[in-house]
């Protein structure tokens, strides 16, 4: 269970042509497992996580999201399996100005109507386990880059998500800093059984991950850890 992608292909108009953003990809993130997404830029990483993360539907192939087969589903149908299923951490941690840590959690709830009193506890809750807890209360501009992206992360985990998708989290932290927010998801993954799926060009991290995925011009090879050493 997790998030699957079988022969995927996605192209965007170029010129009179068509490019292939996605190549007959085939993906699959399990839950309790953190899996990384490397390769160069352009080389279609993000319109992975795009499809994934069902924002974009491919030209043809399928989307599975624990085991169903997403084909044929409507917008309003992804969305909400967006909201309910689906976390989501980008490169740059996109936290409001004006909100503490806990309220940038409670501001995707409440767009979802939920309680205000059990929704706050687990905010709290979230940021704390993720080592926030002397600073619920703080606004971006109060926290550190590595702060702020524990923020994000946990706010990606507030509906309890079956998949998280996190774009680049480590690439304005230095490297002791990526290396705790690497070890931060892969923690998360085990223990909240949750499918986290990371793009990255840090290849200083991938020994703390449990899968790694290349792409090169929209193809996937899967499953090669990457010697760093090399
Ligand atoms: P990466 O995240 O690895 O840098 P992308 O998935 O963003 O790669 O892009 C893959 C390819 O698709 C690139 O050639 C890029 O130029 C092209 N591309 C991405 N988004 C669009 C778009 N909206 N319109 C046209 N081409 C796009
Ligand atoms: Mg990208």
């Amino acid at each position: 269970m997790g998030i699957t992608l079988r022969d995927v292909v996605l192209t965007y108009p170029d010129g009179d042509d068509r490019i292939r953003a996605l190549d007959d990809v085939d993906f699959t993130a399990e839950r309790g497992r953190l899996s990384a997404v490397t390769g160069p830029s352009g080389s279609g990483k993000s319109s992975l996580l795009a499809v994934a993360g069902l924002l974009t539907v491919p030209d043809s192939g399928r989307v599975e999201l624990d085991g169903d087969d997403l084909t044929g589903a409507s917008r309003a149908e992804r969305t909400a399996l967006r909201r309910e299923r689906l976390g989501f951490v980008f490169q740059q941690s996109n936290l409001l100005p004006s909100l503490t840590a806990t309220e940038q959690l409670l501001a995707i709830t409440h767009l979802r109507g939920r309680r205000i009193r059990a929704d706050r506890d687990r905010a709290r809750g979230l940021l704390t386990e993720l080592g926030l807890g002397t600073h619920l209360d703080r606004r971006p501009h109060q926290l550190s880059g590595g702060q702020r992206q524990r923020v994000a992360i946990a706010r990606g985990l507030m509906n309890e998500p079956s998949v998280l998708l996190v774009d680049e989290p480590t690439s304005a932290l230095d490297e002791d800093r990526s290396r705790q927010v690497v070890a931060l998801l892969a923690d998360l993954a085990h223990d909240r059984n949750v499918a986290v799926v990371m793009v990255t060009h840090d290849l200083g991290t991938l020994d703390l991950v449990d899968e790694v995925h290349e792409m090169h011009s929209g193809r996937l090879t899967s499953g090669s850890r990457v010697n760093v050493s090399e």
